[in-house]
């Protein structure tokens, strides 16, 4: 079995990021950049009012106050979006609005606040700095600098400045196209009645709504039975169609356990097999022909862990992210106790809640890899570390928030 930390490594170490392509914004959110960004022009474009107010020369301004006001005479207002006809001479003001263009000859703006308005004149009641309420023109960005630097995620902030630099495609690695692949003779359809022996393949769609939610696109291969032919065959269109495989079930040492074996003969580059972790023990990473493959344990709490720690970052990586791990950030403190396996990191399902003294861990009993229910009960995953025996109530350790 190899260390979870080590696992994690070299699943960043072998996935190749996949190639970039320009994509329409609305496309683009969440995802890194994979090439620096410029400015094609300066922004604000023009210098402009910061507030509602008056253009100003500044020194008609100094010594005003409320009681030794300095009343000027207002020559037109402009508006965002237009221009003013009229440049400001001595003792003259122009009304203006957020974001309109500051006239010729105005250094400053006085917020309306500041000012009392007669009938085609205002009084300034306070003094103005020159400058001030004014945008400068390029002071948030100039023309040709970099605004956004490779490997940037892509949040509304990044789309917002793109957008306003009129650049409505982002270059970003293609989104990965995952192949899913359920296994087992015992598997039918969702949708489907069950029959004896039978059950539904709920991993299948499990996978698929995680895939969906790191933005990559999934193509689902349904059930595979247990057998090395047919599974070979689902195999081999899998990995022409995808960019990485995921597989699961059959991935342990049962007799009709089948997955290691086919790969083996598609050859499969066995990266590692078998992780020091519970839920997860028979995960399974390698290589056919750089494209990542996971054999995943068939067990439906398990094979979320194993999808949440390992494959997720496989998949961040392929995007061009620099996964940062752990993530486990979070540190609260145990209520119950439990009895773990010494020699494997056990992922600990719990309901966590915020407390005075911080966040209280009640870790639910029993847990299982099978147990479903198990897991909706829980918002969060503890992490109990290799080399430890018995968690006990007062323990602290590191979490993360299930979501
Ligand atoms: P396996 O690793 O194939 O032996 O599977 C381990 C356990 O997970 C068995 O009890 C399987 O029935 C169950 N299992 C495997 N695949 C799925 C699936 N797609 N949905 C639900 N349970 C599954
Ligand atoms: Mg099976």
């Amino acid at each position: 079995m190899i260390d979870p930390k080590e696992a994690l490594e070299l699943i960043i170490n072998n996935v190749r990021v996949l190639p970039s392509q320009w994509s329409k914004l609305e496309n683009c959110i969440e995802r890194p950049l994979a090439e620096d960004i410029k400015a094609r022009q300066a922004l604000p474009p023009f210098d402009n009012s910061a507030m509602d107010g008056y253009a100003i020369r500044h020194q008609d301004s100094l010594g005003t106050s409320p009681n030794h006001p300095m009343k000027l005479s207002v020559r037109e207002t402009v508006r965002a979006g237009s221009i003013g006809k009229k440049s400001l001479g001595p003792q003259e003001a122009i009304r203006i609005m957020t974001g309109a263009p500051l006239p010729r000859g105005a250094d400053a703006v006085v917020m309306q606040e500041a000012t009392r308005q007669h009938n085609g004149a205002v009084e300034i009641l306070q003094e103005t700095q020159p400058g001030e309420n004014v945008r400068r023109l390029g002071e948030d960005i100039k023309a040709g600098s970099v605004i956004l630097h490779r490997g940037q995620r892509l949040r509304p902030f990044e789309i917002a400045l793109l957008a306003s630099q009129g650049i409505t495609k982002a270059p970003v690695a293609r989104s990965p196209k995952v192949a899913v692949i359920a296994t087992g003779d015992e598997l039918i359809p969702a949708n489907k009645s069950l029959t004896p022996g039978k059950i539904r393949n709920s991993n299948g769609p499990a996978i698929a709504a995680e895939i969906k939610r790191w933005g990559c696109q999934i193509q689902d291969f349904g059930i595979a039975p247990d057998n090395p032919e047919s599974l070979k065959k689902i195999l081999t269109s899998a990995l022409k169609k995808s960019d990485i495989a995921l597989i699961s079930g059959g991935v342990s040492v049962g007799d009709f356990d089948f997955t290691k074996a086919s790969l083996d003969e598609l050859g499969l580059k066995t990266i590692f097999w078998k992780t020091a972790i519970k839920p997860g023990k028979p995960l399974l990473f390698g290589l056919i022909n750089d494209k990542s493959i996971f054999g995943l344990p068939g067990n439906p709490v398990s094979v979320l862990v194993c999808l949440e720690e390992f494959v997720r970052p496989a998949l961040e990586k392929m995007q061009g992210l620099a996964p940062r791990y752990p993530s486990y950030h979070l540190k609260g403190i145990i209520s119950n106790d439990y009895a773990k396996e010494i020699a494997r990191q056990q992922y600990l399902f719990c309901r966590a809640h915020e407390t005075p003294q911080g966040f209280s861990l009640h870790i639910i009993r029993p847990q299982g890899s099978a147990m479903l229910s198990m897991a909706t009960q829980a918002n969060a995953l503890a992490l109990a570390p290799i080399g430890l025996r018995y968690v006990t109530p007062g323990m602290e350790v590191a979490f993360r928030w299930l979501k």
